[in-house]
């Protein structure tokens, strides 16, 4: 066995002055909570698949996710000491960007066992910068737990969160955290779920006490109370569960009874069990506790409504029942079918979702096994890539946040870390062999009639590829030297294996290099882990907007590249129409059209084809204005001749002049990335943040008022929005709180379009 010390500390945005105090002692695991061997196989038998739950936590930045978290990892056994993110000691925000910034950045995945199962706790981000990141771990989970800070209810980037474990149907509970914060109202929280989450919620629990007087709950389920004494059992580990008499007319019995037959009623209309039971005249509060826990489960792995519990993490209230809820409710791997496996027969299948760079083990890729049996020392086979890699005997891991245990085998179900793999890269898919990658593409070809060359894994049946939104920053980046140029681009290669969502390009006109990311904060990042991951300190010019260029009119061009190097004469003459096409088009492959065109060129996958396809793609993502990408256009070649002889580079390099030339003819806009926002604010500050969107070019399409505070649906140029979240802290004391994704692109006013022309390039 062997570790990697991993800092496990987090200090929050706002108490981002305060040092950190790091200590390794407070995360010795207890060596009771697993097995000693370091040889350990997980075997992947039915009984063994029923004790895993791969789950997630999601929640808005704040609402208590990592102290949640600390505290699971604590009752379970996993720490001895509570973490405290207040103090900078937490074991999964491990990274030093995390603990400065008092965000998750990174997952990170943490095993440990409660009542006899074994729970893989994927770590989720919560900053909108980081959505690929929750994508990728959101991909491989079977369950999500969702916290809720209880005086707030559901916040925008919980809605964010929602709406993509909604897409990958992921089964969610929710937890509502502090319950003991002032304004803490658990009818606000069901009503603000149902209202904006658009779910049935259904309470398990009631809070006993309100606010700094909260000190436990009503188990709904097994009609009993919990009690967290703090002047007798400081850590929580321990709390009171009495059996509640209800058979008095107390208003506390009476609504216990209210909520009880609630309950019942809720769960009647989704399960025939628990509606015989009603049926049958059988008192609410007699129906056994294991019926109504089948229920809830049918319902939470259908996700037909959601079970809402509460607590206070902080105060060390109801995290022990939400854990039990976690192994109760949520799915095993075999609860949830995944009808790519079909493709697969019996054989491996498994997805890499996160790579990260350890300094002395290189490349450690993270990987769900779906099926079939990972191996230490048997080769497997990238499907993205069509590589083959060997998994080292000594390189197949469990993982803990900080802590790697080598095993020999691990089975469909669980996560398991792969050191020393060269090329993947975060969502690719292994199988066996080469033969099985063929086999399962032809199976999905047979079976839907369509051929496996999408990457976005909802319509490919070998979960190839990530859904990443494109770039929407962007600055150029350099080396502090240039004898740390090489070090600099090697670092950033790994960083970009590690996240999807970073591009990093050459500059053609400047020659410079440029990284590309989702926002401020995230390119932010990258710069300080060049420097705290890898030691160099690289200077990131101005940050600026990834525009987008269009082509307005249609347009023909007839174009002839020609050179002959010794014997070999390389000739391609060919005519291109460009046509501007739908909203949100990228170019993806050209149409060969007309009567003449050569057999090859009518040929899918044709080198030909390819490389013409590739020269147009280069040339594409050099606009004649900014030389930013050219969006929304199809090309069509109408006429195309290539010269015996001429070699496919040459065939490359004439459609990338071809489509260069026809640019510069074109009739050409400049596009602008439009962010659509979300934006919780209460009622006092909302006028002024109203004011400071306008000032900002923003557009209101949506005023929800809701009690004291707003929901504000803004659409606004991302050029406008830097700084935004500074700015908004300041206007309303950090009390609200905002998400945006890329909406479109807009055309902006020839003015505008002048203005930042001329800044950019000194010209007009
Ligand atoms: P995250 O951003 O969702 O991971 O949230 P954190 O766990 O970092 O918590 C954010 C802040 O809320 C920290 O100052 C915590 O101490 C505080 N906090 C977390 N849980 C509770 C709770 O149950 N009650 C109260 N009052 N504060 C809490």
């Amino acid at each position: 066995m062997w570790k990697i010390i991993r800092i496990a500390s987090k200090v929050h945005l706002n108490k981002s002055s305060r040092r950190l105090r790091i200590s390794f002692k407070h995360f010795k695991r207890l060596s009771s909570t697993f097995p000693s061997s370091s040889q350990q196989v997980t075997t992947n038998s039915d009984t063994d698949l029923q004790l895993i739950r791969n789950i997630g936590i999601m929640a808005h930045i704040d609402a208590g996710k990592t102290t949640t978290t600390e505290r699971m990892l604590y009752y379970s056994g996993f720490t001895r000491h509570l973490g405290d993110v207040d103090h900078g000691n937490t074991v999964t925000d491990y990274l030093q960007e995390e603990r400065e910034r008092g965000i998750t950045i990174v997952s990170a995945a943490v095993l440990f066992k409660w009542n006899k199962h074994q729970i893989n706790l994927i770590d989720t981000p919560g900053h909108v910068d980081f959505t690929v990141e929750v994508e990728r771990s959101l991909r491989v989970l079977d369950g999500a737990v969702t916290v809720l800070d209880a005086s707030a209810g559901v916040e925008a980037q919980t809605l964010t969160v929602w709406k993509q474990a909604s897409r990958y149907k992921i089964p969610k509970i929710i937890f509502l955290n502090k319950m003991d914060k002032h304004g803490a109202n658990f009818n606000m929280c069901l009503k603000s779920i149902r209202e904006r989450l658009h779910v049935q919620p259904i309470p398990i629990h009631l809070p006993i006490g309100k606010e700094r007087d909260f000190v436990g709950l009503v188990d709904l389920v097994s009609l009993e109370q919990k009690i967290w004494d703090s002047s007798k059992c400081p850590d929580g580990s321990v709390y009171e569960t009495e059996k509640l008499d209800l058979d008095n007319d107390s208003p506390s019995s009476r609504m216990v009874h209210n909520e009880r037959d609630a309950l019942i009623g809720i769960l009647s209309e989704y399960d025939e069990n628990i509606q015989t039971h009603v049926l049958n005249d059988v008192k609410n509060e007699d129906i056994p506790s294991s019926d109504i826990e089948n229920a809830i489960r049918n319902i939470t792995i259908n996700n037909d409504a959601v079970i809402v519990l509460c607590g206070s993490a902080k105060r060390n209230i109801g995290v022990q029942p939400l854990l039990d809820a976690v192994v109760k409710y949520l799915p095993c791997p075999s609860d949830i079918k995944h009808n790519f496996l079909e493709y697969y027969g019996s054989n491996l299948c498994a997805l890499t979702f996160k790579i990260v760079h350890d300094k002395h083990r290189g490349a450690l890729t993270y990987v769900r096994v779906y099926q079939g049996v990972l191996k230490a020392g048997e080769s497997i086979y990238n499907m993205n890539l069509n590589t083959v890699e060997k998994i080292g005997k000594q390189d197949l891991f469990q993982v803990n946040a900080d802590e790697y245990r080598q095993v020999k085998e691990v089975g469909a179900g669980n996560i398991a870390c792969v050191g020393g793999l060269n090329d993947v890269r975060s969502g690719d898919t292994f199988t066996d062999s080469s033969k099985t990658a063929k086999h399962a593409s032809e199976m999905y070809a047979k079976l839907t009639g369509q051929t496996n060359t999408s990457t976005d894994e909802f319509e490919s049946p070998v979960l190839a590829g990530l859904n990443v939104p494109p770039p929407v920053f962007f600055c150029s980046i350099e080396a502090p030297s240039v004898s740390k140029q090489r070090d600099m681009e090697q670092a950033l290669n790994k960083i970009q294996r590690e996240d999807p969502s970073l591009k990093v390009e050459l500059d053609n006109e400047s020659g410079q290099l440029v990284v590309k990311g989702m926002g401020e904060l995230h390119l932010e990042i990258v710069k300080h882990r060049l420097l705290s991951d890898f030691g160099v300190d690289a200077y990131m010019g101005p940050l600026q907007i990834n525009y987008r260029e269009k082509v307005l009119h249609k347009l023909e061009h007839t174009d002839q590249l020609e050179n002959i190097i010794g014997k070999t004469k390389n000739l391609v003459t060919m005519t291109i129409q460009l046509l501007p096409s739908e909203a949100g088009h990228m170019f993806k492959q050209a149409k060969f059209e007309g009567e003449e065109m050569p057999i090859m060129f009518r040929t899918p996958g044709h080198v030909f084809t390819k490389a013409v396809n590739r020269g147009f793609e280069s040339a594409l993502n050099c606009g004649p204005l900014l030389s930013s990408q050219v969006i929304d256009v199809d090309v069509v070649v109408t006429q195309i001749h290539v010269e015996r002889g001429t070699s496919v580079s040459f065939v490359s390099a004439a459609a990338s002049h071809t489509i260069t030339q026809a640019l510069e003819k074109a009739d050409c806009c400049l596009m602008e990335p439009i962010m659509a926002m979300e934006i919780h604010v209460d009622s006092a500050s909302a006028q002024a943040v109203m004011n400071n969107l306008i000032q900002r070019r923003g557009e209101v399409t949506e005023d929800l008022v809701n009690n004291d505070y707003r929901i504000l649906h803004v659409l606004a140029p991302l050029a406008n929005l830097v700084g935004y979240s500074t700015d908004l802290r300041t206007m309303t004391s950090g009390t609200a709180s905002f998400s945006m994704e890329l909406d479109h692109y807009a055309k902006l006013s020839e003015e505008e379009e002048r203005k930042i022309i001329q800044k950019k390039t000194g010209l007009l």
